[in-house]
């Protein structure tokens, strides 16, 4: 084991259990003086609560996908030593002035009820990346204004004040806490299992490690030494969690850029964060309803909050999804548009000519008009590659077909790059003649671009094409349409090119149209 965190670790036991011996002999000699005892105590929590958020900044510092939960629990035990730090205050001012103490609780009360916010909102962050602060800020209200009433029902306080209405029994205080804690650890746990990223995995397992010692620890600690009026050694229990808890993130995994690589979401991970919204409203509602018993105004204000927060967050949704619903259909016909469309000279590609032939195809023989079909190529193709290159190949590959759709008019009629050099054209609705005037057109424009290509036949690019007409009722299909020309482009290579040649009947059938 040469791992560079080992030694690390070794140390961190070391001031653990150093601390824990520390404190121990404090307790020892503090004990018969109530409120040094005290002190001394909260003084340990204190310290143990500071080396716990130092390990989370630590890691906050290098997290890769995981900075926002790590500053996160960073901000709660910030809370939490703040709230232990003011408790040391309060009990070194009652040492000096001889007070005993009242039925009122403290700030500390508040802010270390508070403490639990950041992991109740590390619990309620959705899987994966893509979360918009918006909602983060939704659900950091929803879970302060959560804490509050928490608060006001653990301390029974009048809101707003820091009043008891009637103090609490340590019994019920131990039961309350050990009830949080509980269901955190089982949210923690949850989480664990529906963890859509190793990191996470990693993060919510050392994290329910944590709180499973918490809740054993502590509940513990509340049983036996809420039965004492002084700091004992049972106070040891308090201390301890958070010393193992520090050292269990130690042993957490360094993460890396592997571990952050998204499974897609299982069963649990989804349907957690589809609930972890509800969850939060409902909770608050439940409580507002509970405040507003005693507190009429403050609890309808708290459902209030709940209400209004959710309605945006619906509202939010509602927008995000019509818009990415139309960012999908674009991007679906975009990509739609991709598959059909030839890169190098933008016309229509050999899939997207199928396609059309058969639907054409279709119709006509559904209206019984008559279809023809012109294959062409281009001539001595193979000389022009050769001698310029095979970009001014290219080059002339898409002038061609410039030229030949600037043919082509009428909105039914297809144009498609059907191979190399190779283009075929689908003119619905037109019968050989017609399809005739088309190809002349075609041939005269190919040799207007006066392209260079010496060859026996001239000096400028030109194109041979076949022609294939059928005219309805027909006695052959697409594909047998689609050969005709085929053989006819390749009777016009044969008798020299540059030139037209029609398919020859069967395939030119000419029946006299239904009445
Ligand atoms: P023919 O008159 O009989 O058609 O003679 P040809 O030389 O044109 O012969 P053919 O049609 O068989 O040649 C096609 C040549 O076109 C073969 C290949 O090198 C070239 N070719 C096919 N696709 C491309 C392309 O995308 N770009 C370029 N530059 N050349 C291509
Ligand atoms: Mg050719
Ligand atoms: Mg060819």
């Amino acid at each position: 084991m040469t791992s560079p965190g080992v030694p690390r670790l070794r140390r961190l036991i070391a001031i653990g259990l150093g601390l824990l011996v520390l404190e121990t002999l404090g307790l020892l000699l503090f004990r018969n003086n109530v409120m040094a005892g005290w002190i001394l105590d909260f003084f340990f929590l204190t310290l143990s609560g500071a080396l716990v958020g130092a390990a989370e900044v630590s890691r906050a510092r290098r997290s890769i996908s995981l900075r926002r939960h790590w500053t996160l629990l960073s901000i709660g035990s910030l809370l939490n030593v703040l709230g232990l730090a003011i408790r040391i205050w309060i009990y070194c001012r009652l040492l000096l002035s001889h007070n005993g103490v009242g039925s009122t609780t403290d700030l500390t009360d508040l802010i270390l009820v508070l403490s639990y916010v950041p992991d109740l909102l590390v619990l309620s962050l959705p899987n994966g990346k893509p979360y918009p602060r918006f909602f983060f800020w939704i659900d950091a209200v929803q879970t302060i204004v959560l804490a509050y009433l928490v608060y006001l029902k653990l301390f029974s306080v009048i809101p707003f004040t820091q009043t008891q209405v009637h103090p609490l029994s340590p019994e019920t205080m131990a039961i309350f806490h050990a009830v949080i804690t509980a269901s955190m650890l089982a949210g923690m746990i949850l989480r664990y299992f529906g963890a859509t990223t190793q990191d996470e995995k990693s993060f919510y397992r050392v994290l329910s490690l944590g709180y499973f010692v918490f809740l054993i620890l502590i509940t513990l600690h509340n049983v036996v030494a809420g039965a004492y009026e002084t700091a004992t050694l049972y106070e040891l229990l308090g201390s301890a969690p958070s010393f193992v808890f520090a050292i269990f993130l130690q042993t957490l995994p360094e993460e890396s850029l592997e571990g952050a690589t998204m499974k897609a979401p299982g069963k649990i991970a989804e349907t957690l964060n589809n609930i972890s919204p509800v969850f939060l409203t409902l909770s608050l509602m439940a409580l507002g309803i509970d405040a507003s018993r005693h507190f009429f105004t403050f609890g309808m204000g708290a459902i209030a909050v709940a209400f209004v927060l959710h309605v945006f967050r619906s509202t939010m949704l509602q927008r995000i999804y019509g818009r990415s619903q139309n960012s999908l259909q674009e991007a679906r016909d975009k990509l739609e548009a991709m598959t059909l469309t030839d890169a190098l000279t933008g016309v229509a590609n050999r899939r997207c000519f199928d396609g059309t032939l058969k639907t054409e195809w279709n119709r006509a023989v559904r209206t019984e008009d008559p279809i023809s079909l012109l294959m062409m190529d281009i001539d001595h193709f193979k000389r022009l590659n050769d001698r310029y290159g095979h970009q001014t190949g290219d080059d002339c590959i898409a002038a061609v077909a410039r030229a030949l759709r600037d043919c082509l008019p009428r909105s039914g009629d297809l144009l498609a790059r059907y191979g190399g050099e190779e283009f075929g054209v689908i003119l619905p609705t037109t019968d050989a003649e017609g399809a005739r005037v088309v190809a002349s057109k075609m041939l005269e424009a190919v040799r207007l671009l006066a392209i260079e290509n010496e060859s026996p036949i001239g000096r400028y690019v030109t194109i041979s094409a076949g022609i294939a007409t059928c005219v309805f009722p027909p006695e052959s299909n697409a594909h047998q349409l689609l050969e005709a020309a085929d053989r006819a482009l390749y009777r016009a290579k044969e008798n020299g090119r540059n030139r037209i040649e029609m398919a020859p009947p069967p395939n030119l059938l000419k029946y006299p149209r239904r009445a």
